[in-house]
C-alpha cells in the first residue's frame, strides 16, 4: 500500500445519532502536534490568551492540561460538524459520514441542498453552534477563576477562544467556509442561478485562501512577527482551502453530466421460473453480478439481490424459483435511460441492492447498472471546449 494511501484511509472511530464519525491517520499527528504545543507553551512561562496570560504550571500538569484542551478542542470540531448535519438531516438529506482532518472537520451529506433555504440553514448550524460553545465556555470561566481554579478557568478560557476562532473563521464568506455556503445560497436565491452562485463563492474561496497564503509567508519573513509555526500553517491551510476552491470552481465550468444510457451494460435477466439451485449452479459462474433482473419476455417483474439469498437454506434451493425471492418492481429499483448518471447512483445507494435496472419508455428491459461498474463509453460526437 502506498504512504499516501495508508494516510487517506480513514477510521470509525464512533457512531453518533447513527452517523459514523472518521478520521484519518494525519488527524493523530495534529492531536499529539496541539497537546504539545498547549503543554510546552504552558510549562514554559504561561500564556497569552488574547489579553489574559494564563500562569505558568508544572511540566505534568502543562501536559494534562495540553490533553484535555485538546479532547476539548476536537470535540468542539466535532460539535460543529454533528450540527451541520443533523440540519442537514432535519431538512432532509441522509448523512454520509463526519470526517475529522487535520484542518478541522467535513459533515458529508448524501447529496446537495435541493433549495437556498436548506443550504442557508445547514451552513449556519456550524457556526452558530460554535458561538454557544465559546458563550457556554466563558459563562463556566468566570465562576471557576473568580473560585481559584485558575487552570481549569485557563481551558475554559481556550475553549472559548477556540469555539470563537471556530465560529468567525469559517463565517468568512468563501467556499470550502460556511460563509462561502452563506454567501453562495445568498447569490444562489438572488439569481436563481445555482451554478453562477456555485462559481462566485469558489472563487471568493481561492481570494480568501490566497489572502491567507499570503499572510502565512509574511508572518514568517516579517521580522515585526517572526511567527513560524502560525505563519506556516496559515499557509497549509490557505492550501488546503484553495485546492477545495478552485475544484469546486473547475467543477461548475468542466461538470459533464453523464446520463444512464452512457454507462449502463446489456442486461442479463432471468426468469421468474428459474429456481435458486440452477442460478447458483448454472448462472453465478458465468455472469458475475450480485443482483439480476427478473423478466419475461423483456418485461421487468423484480430484481434478485444474492443479498438476500443467503438467509435461504441450501436444502431449499431447488424447491424456490427466483420469482418468490426476488424484491418485486418498485420505483427505486429502476431508471429510464435518459436519467442522469448521478440520479443512478444515488438511487443505486439507497435501494439496498447496489444496482439499478434500465427501463425504456414501453416498459421494456433496456440495461442494467451495477454500482462501481459502468461503462463509460466516450462522447466522440462532443466537441472540445
Ligand atoms: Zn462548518
Amino acid at each position: 500500500m502506498p504512504f499516501s494511501d495508508f494516510y487517506k484511509r480513514t477510521i470509525t472511530v464512533t457512531r453518533i445519532f447513527g452517523i459514523p464519525i472518521r478520521c484519518d491517520y494525519r488527524w493523530f499527528v495534529v492531536f499529539f502536534l496541539s497537546v504539545w504545543l498547549i503543554a510546552m507553551n504552558l510549562a514554559r512561562g504561561g500564556m497569552w490568551v488574547g489579553q489574559v496570560k494564563l500562569l505558568p504550571v508544572s511540566i505534568t500538569a502543562a501536559w494534562i492540561l495540553g490533553v484535555i484542551t485538546t479532547i476539548g478542542l476536537f470535540l468542539s470540531v466535532l460539535g460543529h460538524e454533528l450540527s451541520h448535519a443533523l440540519m442537514g438531516r432535519a431538512e432532509g438529506i441522509e448523512i454520509e459520514e463526519i470526517v475529522l482532518h487535520p484542518f478541522g472537520g467535513l459533515a458529508r451529506l448524501r447529496n446537495e441542498p435541493e433549495s437556498p433555504r436548506a443550504e442557508f440553514r445547514i451552513a449556519v448550524a456550524g457556526p452558530a453552534a460554535s458561538f454557544l460553545f465559546s458563550l457556554i465556555s466563558f459563562v463556566l470561566m468566570l465562576p471557576t477563576m473568580l473560585a481559584g481554579y485558575t487552570a481549569a478557568g485557563g481551558v475554559l478560557l481556550l475553549l472559548c477562544a477556540g469555539n470563537l476562532l471556530l465560529a468567525v473563521f469559517n463565517l468568512f464568506p468563501g467556499y470550502p467556509l460556511d460563509g462561502g455556503r452563506v454567501l453562495r445560497a445568498i447569490l444562489w436565491r438572488r439569481t436563481g442561478d445555482m451554478k453562477q452562485a456555485t462559481r462566485l463563492a469558489g472563487m471568493c474561496g481561492m481570494l480568501i485562501a490566497a489572502i491567507l497564503i499570503i499572510f502565512g509567508v509574511y508572518m514568517v519573513i516579517a521580522p515585526s512577527f517572526r511567527s513560524y509555526l502560525m505563519g506556516f500553517w496559515s499557509v497549509l491551510v490557505g492550501l488546503f482551502l484553495f485546492d477545495a476552491a478552485y475544484r469546486q470552481v473547475k467543477d461548475v465550468r468542466g461538470r459533464v453530466q453523464y446520463i444512464v444510457k452512457e454507462a449502463m451494460s446489456a442486461p442479463f435477466a432471468v426468469e421468474p421460473d428459474l429456481l435458486i439451485s440452477q442460478l447458483i449452479d448454472s448462472v453465478l459462474p458465468m455472469h458475475r453480478q450480485v443482483a439480476f433482473p427478473v423478466a419475461l419476455n423483456q418485461r421487468l417483474h423484480g430484481i434478485l439481490s444474492l443479498e438476500d439469498l443467503k438467509t435461504l437454506p441450501r436444502e431449499r434451493w431447488h424447491l424456490t424459483k427466483a420469482r418468490d425471492v426476488m424484491r418485486p418492481i418498485a420505483p427505486r429499483f429502476f431508471v429510464e435511460p435518459s436519467a442522469k448518471l448521478d440520479y443512478a447512483r444515488e438511487l443505486m445507494k439507497r435501494n439496498g441492492i447496489g444496482s439499478v435496472a434500465v427501463v425504456g419508455k414501453n416498459g421494456e428491459l433496456v440495461g442494467f447498472l451495477q454500482s462501481g461498474r459502468f461503462k463509460r463509453k466516450k462522447r466522440s460526437n462532443r466537441a472540445a471546449s
